[in-house]
């Protein structure tokens, strides 16, 4: 194997690439992420229609154009000139406020609730998670098309950001493996040295052997040729002197060759060294990675993303061995009345709690993701039917007797549970709508309850 077989064989490369393709596909999803925000603006635009003539002809044009790849400075524009037409319309409808709000104040619920869905679908950095809590706040209090007009702003630059630090990311890692393969490069010198070193010493070796060979033959030449005792040992002495300088050469050369190896043999020793520590950290680093974008921020459990590859997996094995399975959506109820009561914070405690005591009370095997804002997905494996229903149920009972209390007053927290089992041929959809229709169910019934999808 030469040595760039081997360089390409290395696990960091393998690793690099698993890296890489992790970010290309949270790229995939932050492109999907920006489609859903052209579809949503494109609503916005439709919903906005006929209030003003003014507004219309923007609205035509932005609506036109959201179709195209708009670039950041033409939305900016674009931005600038709806923001101007809106506040110029509020200045016209001043005079008679109580009238414009009547008539023209429309029903923002269903974009709010869109916004509030693609929050949910964003797995965040955790760095992001407050300004996306900021901003999902915000949604939920804006009450006109202006304020909504200037979050949806808002969440595309959190989106930006997010790929913006993706992409840093991807440079760390870059930057990093640059520094790794210069360390292989200068290992990958000295070996070559080495071989030289190695091929020198051996020449040294074969010339002083030559050498020393012809010093003897003309010695014994000379011996044998000698008349006189005083000429032959004149002869010896010299060619003695000869081999003597010889052989210090060579001693000389050696010891060259053994500093220069020992001094370079300790820098090697010292890279080596170097480069394991660098190792360690981007292998950490890359865990860390991994770690974050499979992590809900707020709960610590697995997040909207992790949820999705785990049913993939769950519906590809039960192809193969079909084994019992379930999925339980949760769904807080009246979830919204507590961030209005007791504020945001108040609700982010309730959502941490009510996980912490689902990894507190399910088994390790069991699959628990954050889905959605106050929604949260169970996959059980090797309990389906009625089995699993209990398992909901004893969740259910649970979270009903947890005693939450809120300025030191009880505060009622109770959720529903849709069950539905694995069946053969079932996608990640077709599960998911059987399970989310049960818990439909469970909230059409009068909540605080579960219910198993019919078989
Ligand atoms: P239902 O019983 O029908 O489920 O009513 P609900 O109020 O729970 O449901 P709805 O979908 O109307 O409201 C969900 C609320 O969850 C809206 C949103 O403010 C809140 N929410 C979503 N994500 C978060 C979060 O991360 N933190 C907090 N505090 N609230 C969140
Ligand atoms: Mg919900
Ligand atoms: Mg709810």
């Amino acid at each position: 194997m030469t040595l760039s077989q081997a360089m390409n064989k290395d696990p960091w490369e393998r690793r690099y690439h698993e890296a890489l393709e992790q970010l290309e596909r949270d790229q995939g999803q932050w492109s999907r992420i920006e489609a859903a925000l052209r579809r949503l603006g494109a609503r916005l635009v439709l919903a906005a229609t006929g209030r003003h003539a003014r507004l219309d002809a923007v609205l035509v044009e932005i609506g036109a154009r959201l179709r195209d790849s708009l670039g950041e400075t033409e939305i900016g524009a674009f931005l600038q000139q709806l923001s101007h037409v809106i506040a110029h319309m509020d200045d016209a409808t001043q005079p008679n406020p109580a009238a414009a709000t009547a008539s023209a104040q429309p029903d923002l619920t269903p974009v709010t609730q869109l916004f509030g869905r693609l929050l949910d679908r964003l797995s965040l950095l955790p760095e992001l998670a407050a300004r996306a809590a900021r901003l999902r706040e915000n949604f939920e209090h804006s009450d006109s098309l202006a304020g909504l007009a200037a979050h949806a702003e808002a969440l595309a630059e959190l989106v930006n950001q997010q790929r913006a630090l993706l992409q840093e990311d991807r440079l760390h890692v870059e930057r990093v493996l640059q520094q790794v393969n210069r360390q292989i490069d200068d290992f990958a010198q000295h070996l070559v040295g080495e071989t030289e070193r190695a091929l020198g010493a051996a020449q040294d070796r074969g010339r002083l052997n030559a050498e020393m060979h012809a010093e003897m033959q003309a010695l014994d030449a000379q011996v044998g040729d000698a008349r006189e005792l005083d000429t032959l040992q004149h002869q010896v002495r010299s060619r003695l002197r000869t081999i003597g300088a010889h052989l210090r050469e060579f001693r000389e050369r050696e010891e060259t060759r053994e500093r220069s190896w020992s001094e370079r043999s300790q820098r090697q020793r010292e890279r080596i060294k170097e480069l394991e520590t660098q190792t360690h950290e981007l292998m950490q680093s890359l865990r860390r990675e991994q770690e974050n974008a499979a992590t809900d921020a707020l709960t610590g459990l697995a997040n909207r993303m992790s949820y999705d590859l785990r049913l993939e997996d769950l519906c590809r094995r039960h192809k193969r061995f079909a084994q019992p399975a379930s999925l339980l959506l949760l769904d807080i109820d009246h979830f919204k009345d507590i961030n209005d009561s007791h504020g945001h914070a108040a609700g982010d405690r309730v959502l941490r709690v009510i996980a912490s005591h689902l990894r507190q009370s399910l088994r390790e095997t069991d699959f628990i993701a954050r889905y959605g804002g106050e929604e949260f997905a169970v996959l059980l494996e090797g309990s389906a039917g009625a089995s699993a229903l209990e398992v909901a149920e004893k969740i259910r009972v649970c979270i009903e007797h947890l005693g939450f209390h809120m300025q030191q007053r009880p505060v009622p927290v109770t959720l529903c549970v849709g069950v539905a089992d694995l069946r053969t041929g079932d996608t990640p959809e077709s599960l998911f709508a059987r399970a989310d229709a049960a818990l439909y169910g469970a909230k059409s019934a009068g909540r605080n309850r579960c219910v198993l999808a019919a078989p």
